[in-house]
């Protein structure tokens, strides 16, 4: 059943966090569902532009109808990831979206508000909610890339007058976390100050954590025992810090990193081991179990896992 964010965000809030997982084929799909069922978890579906351009945007939004046939007790939103200003307003118009995401945050402050106001008003006119983005995230996120240096923390004294000039729902916060595979030189934590002074300023407003993948070491070994190149140092964000960030109002968790990984390392230790393979269905289910178990994973650091039903009572009321 598709909810909408907001109704999610109304149970989690405070609590625990929404796991936000990016599709773009059949075979993830079917993971996500499988480890949001297993870990009795609600959860968010997130189309990125890349996403939506890789086969067709028509194609994943059947792939997600048809997995709501298959597994009719599954809670999800559906949420464009990264969106400018005409894919918000092609997916406000699709009617298929619960809510968007506008990242004019490479731009200054105030056109940040201004271009945020305008998606707003269309998506709030057709009832979606909107993220908005304050403070830049380094990495790299599909065609947009932040070089470390231009990349800022969130400023908390900004984040009141951001959120009431725009009338935004949500705020992704550049609280210490990178895009992409290559997070952290060393360990570093997230800055738990600046949620902690965004919460303050914005007491019940639910704060949106970008690039939370935790790119385990094991899995970037494996890829590298498999023929992979992958940075052995590449680090992310530790898991055990999801929940202490959701207590401080970190209410949606998008991860993608950690699911590329997952699809990488069945794919080359597959092929490695079975060189004269040639069907792509055998490591394609291996794939779905392996990402079912990430999923299932995930949620209960998250803390989602096992609120299922309570966010069912949620909704039906
Ligand atoms: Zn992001």
């Amino acid at each position: 059943m598709i909810v909408t964010t907001a109704q999610l965000f109304k149970v989690a809030y405070g609590k625990f966090a929404i796991g936000a997982y990016n599709i773009n084929n059949a075979e993830q799909t079917m993971g996500l569902f499988k480890g949001c069922i297993a870990s009795k978890a609600p959860f968010i579906i997130q189309i990125s532009k890349g996403a939506r351009s890789y086969t067709d945007k028509k194609m994943l939004e059947a792939i997600i109808r048809s997995a709501g046939e298959i597994f009719p007790e599954a809670i999800y939103a559906v949420h464009l990831d990264h969106g400018d200003e005409k894919t918000c307003y092609d997916c406000i118009e699709s009617g298929f979206y619960s809510s968007v995401m506008i990242d004019a945050s490479h731009d200054d402050f105030k056109t940040n508000v201004a271009i945020t106001r305008r998606v707003v008003d269309k998506a709030h006119a057709k009832g979606l909610s909107v993220e908005a983005e304050l403070g830049m995230l380094g990495g790299v996120e599909e065609d947009i890339q932040v070089e470390e240096g231009n990349a800022c923390l969130t400023n908390p004294e900004e984040v009141e007058e951001f959120v009431k000039e725009s009338g935004c729902d949500s705020l992704a916060a550049a609280i210490g976390t990178s895009h992409g595979a290559y997070k952290f030189k060393g360990q570093q934590s997230l800055h738990f100050n600046v949620i902690e002074a965004i919460q303050k300023k914005l007491p019940g407003f639910p704060i949106v954590m970008h690039g939370s993948s935790s790119v385990p070491k094991d899995e970037v070994a494996r890829i590298n025992k498999a023929g992979g190149t992958l940075d052995p140092s590449a680090c992310g964000v530790n898991e055990e810090e999801y929940l202490p960030a959701a207590k401080l109002g970190v209410t949606k968790v998008n991860v993608d990193t950690d699911g590329r990984l997952v699809w990488t390392r069945v794919h080359r230790e597959y092929f490695r081991d079975h060189p004269g393979e040639f069907d792509f269905r055998p490591p394609g289910k291996i794939f779905i179990e392996e990402y079912a178990k990430f999923i299932a994973h995930k949620n209960e650091k998250l803390g989602s896992a096992g609120q299922l039903e309570a966010v069912r009572d949620s909704v039906s009321k």
